[in-house]
């Protein structure tokens, strides 16, 4: 009798990680735009060239890493943010997998180039397949730049999958609303094949909303706020008026987290009721605080799904949230805030 079984080479187990994380260019983004906020940057931006396929380039001005930090980000399960299995249920960072650097490179040619706070030379290193090419001593500004090439250059099965560039910019297009909106404190640029797509300023949510999806949003926005000791409703909603056929503008963070929840969307929906046409969808931007051990986020790698304690008692909160910042507008239909 022989035996068969052997560990997987790390490159082989890293490409297999990589297809949980990295679906598509859209996916780099979210990561690596995370990864920037984890860094507590206060600027970032975001250079992409054909859809992603080509590039996803993200420069951030965070606290940068040391040069062993910059090796050691590329590994699986390497990460700064968690330590003890409690603190799973206590996240307040976006990332904390440790996944998503070592998933990236596995299936890309990258380039990061970082440098901490206080230090005088920063580290350049190159890694393509999962395989370490160079790392060098450089002179570079404080923070991360990462910039991630050709994605599924040698997973020509992934690559082929991809859809048209014009798709894909959807993708980063959705993913990039999702974290600026997230972060209105933050200075966001986006540059896609050499064009300045937006260039937003640090302020409030109000103006980020207007900012990203237009000035028509002025008169659209309705305050939503509400709140009990445990948790917090904040942000904005769309008029009826407004409501689109086609989704996409419908945005629940929590904890700063944007997710998706079926559940609570109805909540909304519901508190909507008749006013809206059939098969339209209003603009929302909501955000729930609530206590992070009440909310399971490690349901899913992608994490846009989670898991609240008492869903039921949040859905009945969400509804009546909804209800009355639309009932407010009624009684007062210019709405009169400032941006
Ligand atoms: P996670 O974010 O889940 O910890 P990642 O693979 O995304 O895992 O990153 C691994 C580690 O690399 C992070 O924990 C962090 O310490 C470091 N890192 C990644 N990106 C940056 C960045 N832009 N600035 C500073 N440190 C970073
Ligand atoms: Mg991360």
């Amino acid at each position: 009798m022989t035996d068969r079984i052997r560990l997987l080479p790390d490159n082989i187990a890293n490409q297999i990680a990589a297809g949980e994380v990295v679906q598509r260019p859209a996916s780099v983004v979210k990561e690596l735009l995370e990864n920037a906020i984890d860094a507590e940057a206060t600027h970032i931006k975001l250079i992409v060239k054909d859809g992603g396929k080509s590039l996803i380039h993200v420069i951030d001005n965070g606290i940068g890493m040391s040069p062993n930090d910059a090796r050691m980000s590329f590994e699986r399960h390497a990460t700064s943010k968690i330590k003890h299995a409690d603190d799973l249920f206590r996240i307040r960072t976006m990332g904390f997998r440790g996944e998503a650097l070592a998933s990236i490179a596995a299936v890309a040619q990258v380039e990061m180039k970082t440098r901490l706070r206080d230090a005088d030379l920063g580290t350049l290193l190159r890694i393509e397949g999962s395989e370490l090419i160079t790392q060098e001593e450089v002179i570079c500004p404080e923070g991360t730049s990462i910039a991630v090439k050709n994605l599924f250059f040698n997973v020509p099965a992934r690559r082929k999958f991809l859809k048209s560039n014009a798709v894909e910019m959807q993708h980063i297009f959705q993913e990039f609303y999702r974290v600026a909106l997230a972060h209105p404190s933050i200075h966001f640029e986006l540059h896609h094949n050499q064009v300045e797509v937006y260039n937003l300023h640090p302020g409030k949510l109000s103006r980020r909303i207007v900012d990203l999806f237009g000035k028509q949003y002025r008169q659209l926005l309705i305050p939503c706020k509400e709140e009990t000791p445990t948790v917090k409703i904040h942000g904005y909603i769309g008029t009826p008026q407004q409501a689109k056929k086609t989704r996409g503008e419908q945005f629940f963070f929590v904890n700063k987290r944007f997710i998706k929840h079926g559940y609570l969307h109805h909540a909304v929906m519901q508190a909507y009721a008749d006013t809206l046409l059939e098969g339209t969808y209003p603009f929302y931007c909501l955000f729930i605080d609530i206590d992070p051990e009440q909310v399971d986020v490690n349901v899913h790698p992608t994490k846009t799904e989670v898991k609240f304690e008492d869903e039921r008692t949040l859905y009945a909160f969400m509804l009546t949230a909804v209800q009355r910042a639309l009932a407010t507008h009624h009684i007062k239909p210019s709405l009169d805030f400032e941006i």
